[in-house]
């Protein structure tokens, strides 16, 4: 064994509000919990220009200065906050280690997944250009929708998500035009036929985003392809929303852990426990349907207090063992 290696009671993965309430919470019961921030520190939420639903902020907040609100708060009961990319685990025995930037060691009695999930996006460079400038595009209408009351949006997508997204736009926004770009709903029945008696949901099927349009600031409509015609034409709006899914980033963890199709982490209900001892998740790495700030830092306690109950089980144990 390499002399390097740390040893730390609580590992936290990952910097959006599960971590950083996994860390608040773990910090305040001694457990020391280092925390890596990832890619993306911060998370999702620093894509989002204002949060207005997350309780405690009566006038909103901006999504990156609540996510330095958060760490700031986890640091102040001694979180230790660390810049660095998990790249590797092993979680096969009884330590569990874990690899950082591919070279620094860890072994921990506790791991705290809270990786998130990454919001897909079509990836053509309008859409990207007006995600980047707060501009109109969006990947979660619970967050962003009410910025569109009364106005028209279009929204891109035929899964559960893109039908739960349509009508909930729809008691918000004058229009939405949902284009789907096959001729059929993957989204179930239920959730199709909810869309489809919506009056003002407009779906366009065989349909897909030639280019999101913009004044250079933000959206002014977009530019959509009939896939079966070829004609293309444009739909005026100024909210422009993609449901198109989310893949969780849970790709190192696939070895170790249950994994539903999708790559979300499978736990035990109504705690944070994964089918490893000791390795507990929380936020949107375990979640496809809630998916909020709120409900992340919700599981995020929950984590910790499963990871501080367990550490405590495992003293009282050992105790016995020696007496
Ligand atoms: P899905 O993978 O189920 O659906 C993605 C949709 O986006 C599909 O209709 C797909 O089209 C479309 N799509 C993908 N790429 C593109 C593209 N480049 N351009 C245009 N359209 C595209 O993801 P969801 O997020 O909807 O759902 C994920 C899981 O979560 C599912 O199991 C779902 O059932 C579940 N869920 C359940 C909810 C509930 O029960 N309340 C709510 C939300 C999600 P195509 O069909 O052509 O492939």
């Amino acid at each position: 064994m390499a002399d390097n290696i740390e040893k730390v009671k609580c590992l936290i993965i990952g910097s959006g509000p599960a971590g950083y309430t996994a860390a608040i919470y773990a910090a305040r019961a001694n457990m020391a919990p280092i925390l890596y921030q990832g890619m993306q520190p911060g998370g999702q939420l620093t894509t989002t220009n204002e949060v207005e639903n997350y309780p405690g902020y009566p006038d909103g907040i901006t999504g990156p200065e609540m996510m330095i609100e958060l760490q700031k708060q986890s640091e102040r009961f001694g979180t230790d906050v660390r810049d660095g990319w998990v790249t590797k685990v092993d979680f096969s025995g009884p330590v569990h280690k874990v690899w950082v930037n591919e070279t620094t060691e860890i072994h921990c009695d506790t791991v705290i997944i809270s990786t998130g999930a990454t919001a897909k996006y079509l990836g053509l460079p309008s859409e990207q250009k007006y995600l980047n400038l707060g501009g109109g595009v969006s990947a979660c209408a619970v967050c962003d929708g009410f910025f569109y009351r009364n106005q028209e949006v279009v929204l891109v997508g035929a899964g559960d998500s893109a039908a739960e997204e349509a009508h909930y736009l729809s008691k918000l926004c004058k229009k939405v035009t949902m284009l789907v770009r096959r001729d059929a709903f993957r989204a179930s029945k239920i959730m199709e036929a909810r869309v489809r008696n919506t009056e003002n949901i407009e779906i366009l099927f065989n349909t897909e985003t030639d280019e999101v349009l913009g004044d250079g600031q933000v959206v002014t409509g977009v530019r959509a392809k009939n896939k079966v015609t070829g004609e293309k034409f444009d739909i005026p709006a100024t909210g422009f929303f993609v449901a198109i899914g989310h893949k969780p980033n849970t790709d190192i963890f696939k070895d170790y852990l249950e994994l539903d199709e999708t790559g979300y982490i499978i736990k035990t209900p109504g705690t944070a426990k994964t089918n490893v001892e000791g390795v507990f998740v929380s936020g949107d790495a375990a979640d496809h349907v809630y998916r909020q700030a709120i409900t992340a830092a919700g599981t995020g306690c929950m984590a910790a207090l499963d990871a501080e109950r367990y550490l405590a089980s495992k003293e009282v144990h050992e105790e016995n063992e020696v007496a």
